[in-house]
């Protein structure tokens, strides 16, 4: 019997450190990360685990991980506060689930998931998805956990900066995670903390199912990173998905259109993806996207640059 094909890949945000932060050790740190939640993805996938448990899986390792914009290492809003915006959405059912501007939730990804299993909505914002985590036993961590040293400063930085361009890793960041498993079904997830300095009760795209974040099992999976404000006005998740279906690109073509119209538009990104075959894309127009795969060849990369 053929062995059946399955892909994972994973983002942790697009834009990377300016060079003196990069440390060796800092770089370790976040390849380390990545290889974490690819690792805690592929171990469902070879297992025959559905997309849906493993992009879930594969973004929960990265909210954990306080190198990255998401979960624990959430940026800071104006305020001094952290907001998270997350989404994920099933590729073979279409249905989906989606948190923004959730404060204090250890795991943004679980509320979204069962905002999606188990209650009628879509999306849940702000106290409400509060009030839902907590009737359901989520953990909730207090303020400080996502208090980090490394979000702090950047927040100085931004508010220093005024006219000056600050590296993307300040300003933004977020997790996710894209995958097709052997039954052939396709997953999307993606977490983030939105951007350092955003003014309280800002969602980005990443929760907005179609431009942070879109499953089809027709078409493709695909979790976004970037300016979320230029992602929501290109509709860029599903947009890769339309042009597959229905100007007939293939994923690499589709991928790299909508990045290229991001662009036009003004903002900066890349985003993640896989289609029914196996294929995947990982366009930027950054210069780095912290992005790791594991592709329908078993073949697997860890990069930045
Ligand atoms: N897209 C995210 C947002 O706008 C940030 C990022 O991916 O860098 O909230």
């Amino acid at each position: 019997m053929l062995e059946k094909k399955y892909a994972l890949v994973i983002h942790g945000g697009a834009g990377t450190m300016s060079p003196e932060l990069m440390t060796p050790e800092v770089e370790r740190d976040l390849r380390d990360g990545l290889q974490r939640s690819l690792d805690a993805g592929h171990a469902i996938l070879r297992s025959g685990g559905s997309s849906f448990d493993a992009v879930a899986a594969a973004v929960r390792v990265l909210e954990d991980d306080p190198l990255f914009n998401a979960g624990r290492g959430a940026v800071f809003t104006s305020a001094e506060t952290h907001e998270m915006d997350a989404a994920i959405m099933d590729g073979r059912t279409l249905k989906a689930g989606a948190v923004g501007s959730v404060s204090r939730i250890r795991n943004p990804i679980d509320l979204a998931r069962a905002v999606m299993e188990k209650s009628p909505h879509v999306m849940l914002a702000g106290q409400g998805a509060q009030d839902f985590a907590r009737e359901l036993g989520l953990e909730i961590m207090a303020d400080e956990y996502f208090s980090t040293e490394q979000r702090w400063q950047a927040l100085e930085r931004v508010r220093a900066s005024k006219a000056e361009p600050l590296s993307d890793a300040d300003r933004h960041g977020t997790v996710g995670a894209v995958a097709l498993d052997q039954a052939g079904n396709l997953a999307a997830a993606t977490s983030t903390g939105g951007n350092t300095n955003k003014r309280p009760g800002r969602i980005g795209d990443s929760p907005i199912i179609g431009s942070g974040t879109y499953a089809n099992n027709k078409t493709c999976a695909v979790s976004a990173t970037g300016d979320g404000e230029f992602f929501i006005r290109a509709v860029a998740a599903y947009d890769v998905s339309a042009l597959m279906e229905y100007s007939r690109m293939n994923l690499g073509e589709a991928a790299r259109v909508v990045i290229e119209k991001v662009a036009a538009l003004g903002g900066t990104g890349g985003l993640i993806a896989v289609d029914r075959e196996g294929n995947i894309a990982l366009p930027f127009n950054t210069t780095g996207m912290y992005r790791g795969f594991i592709d329908a060849e078993g073949k697997s990369f860890i990069g930045i640059y």
